[in-house]
């Protein structure tokens, strides 16, 4: 296996490497820049590149490129942390489902929103009282004639503040097994009912959101799918979400600052950095295996455990490097106190472990 890029591969990191470095020049950049850097512009400039869907099949109206152009683009984005998240998520989860589950009418309706770069979409899965368990959502979506009317609160929705639309997951039945009530809907952000109020994280980070919906009216039609099959799609969604490169590079930047300043002649600093840069290189090639999909069905929940885990070593390598000076609120600070959220965010490590062990080593499940 030869790990190298090929000359256009090679050529690609480039382009995206200066298209990165100018974005933070205009943009400013931001840890995480994936979930934390918000530009509705940047996002039309990397949609004119053709960088918005670049891996979607071409008759959706996407590029038809290789998985792995679309990793060396986000490696090098997010590395050096360019605004892209008004785009990330859509891109990333919500015009695949589209692509894979929903009809032609909203295929046609949706995708060249996300496409051009001109629609924000936020992902509204967790509630108060429902996280890593789904199924236990509550939020309810009771059919009225032609419409779905929804009632309830969803928490941590980020970007609800400033997306056009929410893909959210609702009840649709109580009848049966909670996972097989459920379902997804699309729901304009601008439909009346919806009131959204941003939380402030202690990073003064406000990309999360509380939003509750009072009475919402959607069109039947909204349904993403089939009607209680949503536990299935948006599996299928997380398999998407947890195995990419986001998971792995967020930090990177502060890494190579603090590697830069660390004290070289300590030799237990000195095999710190072998380890940092160690795991990341077999994260990485965690990702690649991915994004090629040569992993066994359900390994992006190891693959995300090994790459956050890592990313809050990282933080803590920084919070050794640092020392007091940390504790001033800088880039570094900041990094440290936003760490913890790696491994809970698309899932959290404990949850990712339970699918390792039941659904790819196949170990008894726990008796519940
Ligand atoms: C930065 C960030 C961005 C986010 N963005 C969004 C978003 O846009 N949309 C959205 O819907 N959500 C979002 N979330 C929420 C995220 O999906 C949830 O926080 C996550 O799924 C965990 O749910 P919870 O917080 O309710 O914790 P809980 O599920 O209550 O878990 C609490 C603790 O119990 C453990 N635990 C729970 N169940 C088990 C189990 N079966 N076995 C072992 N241990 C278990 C967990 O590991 C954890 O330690 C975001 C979170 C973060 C941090």
């Amino acid at each position: 296996m030869d790990f190298a890029w090929t000359p256009e591969q090679g050529a690609l990191r480039d382009q995206a490497r200066e298209v990165a470095a100018d974005a933070v020049a205009r943009f400013g950049r931001s840890n995480d820049s994936w979930i934390n850097g918000y530009s509705a512009e940047f996002a039309k400039e990397l949609a004119a590149l053709g960088w918005i869907g670049l891996t979607w099949p071409v008759e959706h109206g996407g590029g038809g490129r290789p998985a792995v152009d679309r990793l060396i683009i986000g490696e090098e984005l997010i590395a050096a942390g360019a605004p892209i998240a008004a785009m990330w998520f859509a891109d990333r989860q919500m015009g695949p489902a589209l692509i894979a589950f929903g009809r032609p009418d909203q295929q046609a309706e949706f995708l060249p929103g996300i496409l051009a770069g001109e629609t924000t979409w936020c992902i509204g899965m967790s509630e108060p009282e429902a996280g890593s368990d789904l199924a236990s959502l509550k939020t309810s979506a009771r059919r009225d004639g032609d419409e779905w009317v929804i009632n309830g609160q969803k928490i941590w929705t980020s970007f609800a503040a400033v997306a056009d639309y929410c893909y959210l997951i609702g009840r649709t039945s109580s009848d049966g097994p909670p996972h097989q009530g459920i379902s997804e809907i699309i729901v304009p952000m601008s439909t009346p009912g919806i009131e959204v109020r941003p939380i402030t994280d202690m990073t003064t980070n406000r990309h999360f959101c509380e939003v509750f919906f009072t009475d919402v009216r959607v069109p039947i039609t909204n349904l993403v799918g089939v009607e209680g099959n949503a536990f299935k799609q948006t599996m299928r969604q997380l398999e998407h979400e947890r195995g990419g490169i986001d998971r792995l590079v967020s930090n990177q930047a502060l890494f190579r600052l603090a590697a830069e300043r660390a004290d070289t002649a300590d030799p237990l600093t000195r095999q710190e950095i072998a380890a940092l840069e160690t795991a990341y290189r077999v994260g990485r090639i965690l990702v690649v295996r991915e994004v090629l999909h040569q992993a066994p069905a359900g390994f992006s929940a190891a693959t995300k455990c090994f790459c956050t885990e890592h990313e809050q070593r990282v933080a803590d390598f920084l919070g050794r490097v640092y020392g007091a000076e940390a504790t001033l609120w800088n880039d570094v600070s900041r990094g440290i106190v936003y760490a913890p959220g790696y491994t809970i965010m698309g899932g959290t490590s404990n949850v990712m472990r339970n699918i390792l062990g039941e659904r790819v080593l196949g170990l008894p499940r726990e008796p519940r």
